[in-house]
């Protein structure tokens, strides 16, 4: 059985960094689930697809030719990293991921990123629908506020122009698309270790997940 730790939480909750922070520790895979809905709603998008034909979508889903490579991704091996990252492409991604069709397509290509020694999954629905046996499940809090200032200095750092209210007012709507859909809308899972990380850095957070797993291990 290869080990699988799941964290879950709303948009710009410091998920992917975490994720990241917790595999290098433990030397596991990484997957960034939401890079999969973002290439869909990009991939869709760019063929004149309409993102709300949940069928159409799903088939966009299904053949996408994907791949990451030291970080980066690359669709039909364009390289698509920073097209992914931005704001247009996550509200394209919330878009996509409410249709049912759109998840399940995308379901096994979830699974196939299990690898020795092990995998930390970050999303809205890892813990959930995808790896609902995983033995460490985290969900992420952090106060809407927190988020949205947390994104706007990640910007702004990169030199992208941001502007915290429209930051702010994205976020909540991809929330609510997240929470109010019926397919594997975001929730923590019951057996989840909540964590709210709005006055923690990111080294405490981390250590907080690695105390966690060396208690439920040893894997
Ligand atoms: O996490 P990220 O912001 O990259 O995700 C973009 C969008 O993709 C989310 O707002 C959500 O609607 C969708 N998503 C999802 N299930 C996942 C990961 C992402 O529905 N496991």
């Amino acid at each position: 059985d290869i080990p699988v730790i799941t964290i879950d939480g709303p948009t710009a909750s410091g998920k992917g960094t975490l994720a990241d922070e917790v595999a290098r520790a433990l030397g596991y895979w990484v997957l960034d689930s939401g890079a999969l809905y973002r290439a869909t709603g990009l991939a869709a998008s760019r063929a004149g697809v309409d993102l709300d034909d949940g069928a159409a979508v799903a088939a966009v889903a299904a053949g996408l030719d994907l791949h990451f490579e030291d970080g980066r991704a690359f669709l039909d091996e364009e390289d698509i990293s920073d097209a992914l990252r931005q704001e247009a492409t996550g509200l394209m991604a919330s878009r996509v991921a409410v249709h049912l069709p759109v998840r399940a397509a995308l379901h096994q290509l979830q699974l196939d990123f299990r690898r020795l020694p092990g995998l930390v999954a970050d999303g809205r629905d890892m813990g959930t629908a995808i790896f609902p046996a995983a033995p460490l499940k985290v969900f992420l809090s952090a106060s809407a506020a927190t988020r949205a200032e947390r994104r706007y200095k990640q910007l702004i750092s990169k030199g992208i122009p941001a502007n915290i209210e429209d930051l702010r007012a994205d976020l909540e709507a991809r929330d609510a698309r997240d929470k109010g859909r019926s397919a594997s809308p975001l929730q923590a899972a019951p057996d989840a270790f909540t964590l709210d990380n709005s006055a923690q850095t990111i080294e405490e957070s981390r250590d907080l997940v690695l105390a966690w797993w060396q208690e439920r291990g040893p894997f």
